[in-house]
């Protein structure tokens, strides 16, 4: 099963279509999938997929057969692209956050998330005074609500736990902070705006904003209205 046999897949690690060659593989002895360990030329990394197998009728010798479907990585792990509404400095940091966790530097990673929180700050406005009470005015301001404060309390904390001599910080809590902070950029620049949009959407369709469609009833005064204008 390994050779000269490839599968065509974008390079986790180099983000490039390669034609990985198949290393090794091995089928789930009861899901109905094969594991791959495949190798990438065009960096020269290793990468594992998971293949379901797919039943399909093969036209020439008139049967059904079994292949492998679609690949999906399974290491190293994918990271999500971070929205292009999200500052770029922003989500360069944010990005620095997750090397650092890729790195198993977990400490790194929360102190890079708890900057990516006080950056976050800085953008809004708030550039000056303790993060504490910087984060509180976040929600006294709307741009996020309690809960997300309390989220971002705890990403400061353990961000400053990270920094001080002989603080450690657990994998899964680096984990914790990297998706937490993931999802409140995510609010505060993609979804905040989205709703902004949408409600700007229904204003206009319910008549009440800017550019709303004239009904051609509104263009001829009611008798009530003609009588009120002479
Ligand atoms: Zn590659």
């Amino acid at each position: 099963m390994s050779g000269n046999e490839t599968v065509a897949i974008i390079c986790p690690n180099c983000a490039k279509p390669s034609a990985a060659v198949v290393v090794g593989r091995r089928k789930h002895d009861v899901a109905d999938g094969v594991a791959s360990f495949l190798w990438c030329d065009e960096c020269d990394n290793g990468l594992v997929v998971w293949q379901e197998l797919d039943l399909y009728f093969d036209a020439r010798k008139g049967d059904y057969d079994l292949r492998l479907g679609t690949p999906h990585v399974w290491w190293p792990e994918v990271d999500r692209p971070l929205s292009a509404a999200i500052p770029q400095d922003l989500r360069d940091t944010h990005l620095e956050a997750r090397k650092c966790f890729h790195a198993t530097a977990y400490s790194a990673t929360a102190a890079m998330v708890r900057k990516t929180i006080e950056m976050m700050c800085g953008d809004q406005g708030l550039s000056r005074g303790r993060l504490v009470d910087r984060l509180q005015k976040l929600s006294e301001r709307g741009i996020v609500d309690a809960r997300m404060v309390e989220w971002m309390q705890s990403l400061r904390s353990l961000g400053n736990n990270a920094v001080h001599a002989g603080g450690s910080v657990a994998k899964a809590d680096a984990r914790d902070a990297l998706d937490l902070a993931e999802a409140i950029l995510d609010y505060v620049y993609v979804f905040a705006k989205k709703f902004k949009d949408f409600e700007a959407r229904q204003a206009v369709q319910s008549g009440h904003g800017p550019g709303a469609p004239i009904e051609v009833s509104e263009l001829r005064p009611s008798r009530d209205e003609a009588e009120a204008t002479q």
